[in-house]
């Protein structure tokens, strides 16, 4: 059986295999990126929430194996839509934090970083993530949430993303500070995997 990931982000393809490595021992599960099977092309990211941009992508990777005749009769197309919702700012950047700044990783930081800043230097957040499952037997989603507060200085290396200035429920580090384990722990990726796991449980039994 082969799930293939319909995202190009090298660090959450990172994170879900990372996740998911001990979960799909049971199921002999071979875990690709799409660029492993197909020529990359545009997915064009128009919905309206995380689960509807999470289910675009995953359907477009799925049909495009289709349509390339190389779809397995178990395969199934598995995206992640995420992001980080900022309460001061009414939820921003939420389903535009990949392309808040104009530019890239770095530049939606910074940006972020000041806002935060501008608005007095800290205020409760929380990212979200939206796992979409394609398969024949139709489509899935879960979702998975990771509460906490963004601040106006970045701290720490490790993670991606707004991790330097997120620092988790509970917690005195930002997400860059922890390991990556133990950011996957407690991870919005994590939760919302772990839930999206039942779903891919039940389509496995049902081939
Ligand atoms: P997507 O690829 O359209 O889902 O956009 C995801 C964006 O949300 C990433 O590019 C990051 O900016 C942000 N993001 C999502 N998950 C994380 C995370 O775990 N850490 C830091 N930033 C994240």
């Amino acid at each position: 059986m082969r799930l293939i990931l319909a995202t190009s982000n090298a660090d959450k393809i990172r994170e879900i295999k990372e996740i998911y490595a001990p979960l799909m021992q049971d199921f002999a599960l071979k875990i690709l990126a799409w660029s492993e099977l197909l020529e990359p092309f545009e997915i064009e990211e128009n919905g309206t929430s995380f689960q509807e941009n999470a289910l675009l992508k995953s359907r477009a990777v799925f049909n495009a194996l289709k349509a390339q005749g190389i779809l397995e009769k178990r395969d199934i197309a598995l995206s992640d839509d995420s992001g980080i919702c900022v309460d001061l700012l009414g939820g921003a950047p939420g389903i535009h934090s990949a392309r808040y700044s104009g530019g890239g990783a770095v530049e939606n930081l910074e940006k972020l970083r000041g806002e935060v800043e501008r608005l007095g230097g800290t205020s409760k957040a929380h990212y979200c993530a939206c796992i979409g499952i394609s398969s024949a037997q139709g489509d899935f989603s879960a979702h998975g949430f990771m509460y906490g507060k963004v601040i106006a200085q970045k701290r720490g290396s490790n993670g991606f993303g707004y991790d330097p200035i997120f620092i988790p429920s509970g917690f005195t580090q930002t997400l860059a500070e922890l390991s990556g384990e133990e950011k996957n722990s407690i991870s919005h990726r994590k939760i919302a995997l772990e839930n999206a796991h039942y779903i891919l449980e039940a389509l496995f039994k049902s081939f």
